[in-house]
C-alpha cells in the first residue's frame, strides 16, 4: 500500500531564509514534489508561469475561490496568495512529500485541512538585528519597507510561534537544514503513519 506523503509547512518572517532552507532541504529529499501556488502578484525576473506561481488577475483569483479550488489563501504585501487543492491532494495520496512556504494563517489552515498529514515548522532569525541585516543585504526593499517588515515580524508574526509544532532558529543553514530533515524523519516513523507495519512484517497484532 502506498504511504501518504508528508506535508511540511514552513512559516517565517520575511528575510529568515525560508527559500534557502527549502532549496537546501530539497537536495536531500528524494521523494519531494513541487507545489505551485496561485498569486495576484506580478511575475519577477527569472520566474516562470506554472513554476514559481500561477499568476492570476484579481478576477481570476476570485473565480478560483468561488469555484472552491483554493484550499487556503492570504494577503501579503497587498497581493493574494493561495494554495490550490489540486496541487496537494493528488500528490500526497500518491505518496509524494510536499514542502510549503506559507504565511502563518496559510500554514495553520493547511494543518487544519490535513491534520494527520501535516507537520508545521516556524523558522526564527537568530536576532532581530540579524533579520534587519539580511533584509538589507537582500536589497529588495527600501529602508522604510524593511522597517515595516521588521515591525510586522516583531509585533505580528513572531508572537504566533506557539501555534507551530516545531521551531528552528536559522543561525546556520546546514544546522537548520539538518533539523528540518530530522523533523520530517521523525514524522515518517510515527505510528499513525505506519498502522500496517505488523501486516508488512507478517506479524500478528491489532491495528489501532
Ligand atoms: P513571494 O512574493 O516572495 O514569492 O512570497 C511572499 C510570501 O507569500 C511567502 O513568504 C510565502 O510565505 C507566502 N505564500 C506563497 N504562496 C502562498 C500560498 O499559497 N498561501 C499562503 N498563505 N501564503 C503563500
Amino acid at each position: 500500500m502506498t504511504k501518504r506523503g508528508i506535508i511540511t509547512v514552513i512559516s517565517a518572517p520575511s528575510g529568515c531564509g525560508k527559500n534557502t532552507l527549502i532549496e537546501e532541504a530539497s537536495k536531500y529529499s528524494k521523494n519531494l514534489a513541487y507545489v505551485t501556488s496561485a498569486t495576484t502578484r506580478e511575475i519577477r525576473v527569472g520566474e516562470a508561469e506554472g513554476v514559481n506561481y500561477f499568476y492570476k488577475t484579481e478576477e481570476e483569483f476570485e473565480r478560483l475561490i468561488e469555484m472552491g479550488e483554493i484550499l487556503e489563501w492570504d494577503s501579503f504585501c497587498n497581493c493574494k496568495y493561495g494554495t490550490l487543492k489540486s496541487q496537494i491532494t493528488e500528490k500526497i495520496e500518491s505518496g509524494k512529500d510536499l514542502m510549503l512556504d506559507l504565511t502563518i494563517s496559510g500554514a495553520l489552515a493547511v494543518k487544519e485541512a490535513f491534520p494527520d498529514d501535516t507537520v508545521t515548522v516556524f523558522l526564527l532569525p537568530p536576532s532581530i538585528d540579524e533579520l534587519k541585516k539580511r533584509l538589507m543585504l537582500r536589497g529588495r526593499e527600501s529602508v522604510e519597507q524593511i522597517e515595516e517588515r521588521v515591525k510586522f515580524a516583531v509585533c505580528k508574526e513572531i508572537p504566533q510561534v506557539y501555534k507551530f509544532e516545531n521551531v528552528i532558529i536559522n543561525d546556520n543553514i546546514e544546522k537548520a537544514c539538518s533539523e528540518l530533515l530530522a523533523i520530517i524523519d521523525a514524522e515518517r516513523v510515527k505510528y499513525k503513519r505506519n498502522k500496517d507495519i505488523l501486516d508488512e512484517l507478517g506479524l500478528k497484532g491489532e491495528n489501532i
